[in-house]
């Protein structure tokens, strides 16, 4: 595959700051920003919606075939950052609600829904000039990716600003719940057979525990203009 801009490929478990950070990072470059979670969150919803089992693979793996998945720029310009549109529809807040990240996780361990929504994801950064955040974006989608990231955090850092992101939202929950979810969220995704949760084997560990967002950003922005000249 030959491009003309890099692909920066972010990857890491839930909540280790990835879509603020790979957002900054897009705006910073002028790249696009390509949330790959919003689209296995968006199967999972229509899933919910067309009452489809999630133990039905077969079902599971036709709808993320026929889903229209498209990533149009929020109103407001490139801060905002960009909105999935599925057939049409907005449908970025309600891919956050709880009950679709459980979701989310189980159809994202059908391989037909993985290779459904993976081509996309390559035909969507074919060209580069991308900033794509995910679980298998350096080993999978993107191998070949110019910069590979792979975000940690403890697991109470990620409880509290995942629980922070749910209470600014107006969600209420418990953060004892929400330290249950993200570990079993985060286990199942590290055991999958089909593309599990790991770091590439040429990928940049950041452990974002103690820092900033904006020092993750530096840092990732530090990486881009080591290893490419668009920066
Ligand atoms: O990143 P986010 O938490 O929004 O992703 C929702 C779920 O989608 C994750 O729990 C994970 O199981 C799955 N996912 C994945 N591969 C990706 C992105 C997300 O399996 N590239």
């Amino acid at each position: 595959m030959s491009r003309l801009r890099p692909v920066v490929a972010i990857d890491g478990p839930t909540a280790s700051g990835k879509s603020t950070v790979a957002r900054a990072v897009a705006i910073r470059l002028g790249f696009r920003h390509i949330d790959t979670g919003a689209m296995y969150r968006s199967v999972a919803l229509a899933a919910a919606r067309r009452g489809v089992d999630l133990r039905d693979a077969a079902a599971l793996t036709a709808l993320a075939a026929s889903l229209a998945i498209e990533f149009h720029p929020a109103p407001g310009g490139a801060r905002g950052g960009e909105r999935i549109v599925v057939d049409g529809e907005d449908v970025a807040e309600a891919v956050r609600a709880p009950e679709v990240s459980t979701a989310a996780s189980i159809v994202s361990a059908v391989p037909g829904v993985r290779a459904a929504l993976v081509a996309r994801q390559q035909a969507l950064g074919a060209a580069g000039g991308i900033v794509m955040e995910g679980r298998d974006i350096g080993t999978v989608v993107f191998p070949n990716a110019e910069v590979k990231v792979f975000l940690e955090a403890g697991l109470e850092a990620r409880t509290r600003r995942r629980h922070d992101e749910l209470t600014a939202r107006g969600v209420e929950v418990d953060l004892d719940e929400v330290r249950r979810q993200e570990a079993e969220r985060d286990a199942r995704d590290v055991t999958r057979a089909h593309s599990p949760l790991r770091p590439a084997d040429d990928a940049v560990i950041l452990d974002t525990t103690l820092l900033t967002s904006e020092q993750v950003v530096a840092a990732i922005i530090q990486l881009v203009r080591e290893r490419t000249d668009v920066v």
